[in-house]
C-alpha cells in the first residue's frame, strides 16, 4: 500500500446501495463506517425542528453554532450508525424521502459543508475508515488509499428504494420515487461546491446487475490487492 491514509471512500448517487455496501465492507475490514449522508440529514432535521428555512444561509449558520451532532457505532453489528443530535438519537427519523430532499438543499450551503467536512476529516485522522457520500473521494479524503464510485441506472435505483420503503411498511408510488431521485441527483451534481462526481482516480462499479455482496467482493479484491 502507498503512504495514503487507510481510508476507503465510496461515492455515488442516491439509492445506489452505498450504505449497505459500506457497512458490510467496513465490518469485513474491521474499519469504522462513516455515513456522511446521515450528517447532512441530521442538519436538515435540526433545521426543520427549529423552524429554520434551509434556504436561509444566515439562519442555518447560527443554528449550526449550537447544533451538536455525534455519530456513534451501531448498537449491534450490521445495524445503522447511530445519529445523535443534541444528545437525542434521531437516526430512524432521517431515512425518509423528505429528509433526503431537505438534506440535499442544506448540503449546497458552504457553511454546512465546511463544518461537516472538518468533522469528517477529524474522524478520518486515525485511518481505518470506510466513508460514504458524494464528495468523500474528491473533497473530504482526496488522499484516501482506495476510492470507489458506485453507480446504477436511475430506474434500478428507484426500484430498490421502493422495495426498501415498502419493506418498512411505507406506501410509495414508484414514479414519484423515481422523480425525486432524478431531482436529487441533478441538484447534487450541479451544485457549485463539492458536486457529486467520481474522483479521477476512483474505481467505478456499476451495480445494475450486481447484488450488495458481489459489489463488496469486488471492492475487497481491490483493497487486498493494494494491501498485498
Ligand atoms: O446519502 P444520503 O442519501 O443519506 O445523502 C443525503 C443528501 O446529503 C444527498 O442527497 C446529498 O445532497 C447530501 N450529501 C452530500 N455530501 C455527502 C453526503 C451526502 O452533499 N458527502
Amino acid at each position: 500500500m502507498s503512504d495514503n491514509l487507510q481510508i476507503v471512500t465510496i461515492d455515488g448517487p442516491s439509492g445506489v446501495g452505498k450504505s449497505t455496501v459500506s457497512r458490510k465492507l467496513a465490518a469485513l475490514l474491521d474499519f469504522t463506517y462513516l455515513d456522511t449522508g446521515a450528517m447532512y440529514r441530521a442538519v436538515a432535521y435540526g433545521c426543520k425542528q427549529a423552524g429554520v428555512q434551509v434556504e436561509d444561509e444566515a439562519a442555518v449558520e447560527s443554528l449550526l453554532l449550537e447544533m451538536k451532532i455525534d455519530l456513534l457505532p451501531p448498537a449491534s453489528p450490521g445495524d445503522d450508525v447511530r445519529v445523535v443530535l443534541d444528545d437525542k438519537e434521531i437516526g430512524p427519523l432521517l431515512r425518509t424521502p423528505e429528509m433526503g430532499m431537505l438534506a440535499s438543499k442544506v448540503s449546497a450551503l458552504a457553511v454546512v459543508r465546511r463544518k461537516l467536512t472538518l468533522m469528517q476529516q477529524a474522524m478520518g485522522k486515525a485511518g481505518k475508515l470506510v466513508a460514504e457520500g458524494r464528495d468523500t473521494g474528491t473533497v473530504v479524503f482526496p488522499q484516501a488509499a482506495w476510492k470507489f464510485y458506485l453507480d446504477a441506472s436511475s430506474e434500478e435505483r428507484a426500484r430498490r428504494r421502493v422495495d426498501q420503503l415498502r419493506g418498512r411498511g411505507e406506501e410509495v408510488v414508484e414514479v414519484e420515487v423515481l422523480a425525486q431521485l432524478i431531482q436529487r441527483d441533478r441538484d447534487d451534481s450541479e451544485r457549485t461546491i463539492a458536486p457529486l462526481k467520481a474522483a479521477a482516480d476512483a474505481i467505478r462499479i456499476n451495480s445494475d446487475n450486481l447484488n450488495a455482496d458481489e459489489v463488496v467482493a469486488k471492492m475487497l479484491t481491490e483493497v487486498e490487492r493494494e494491501q498485498g
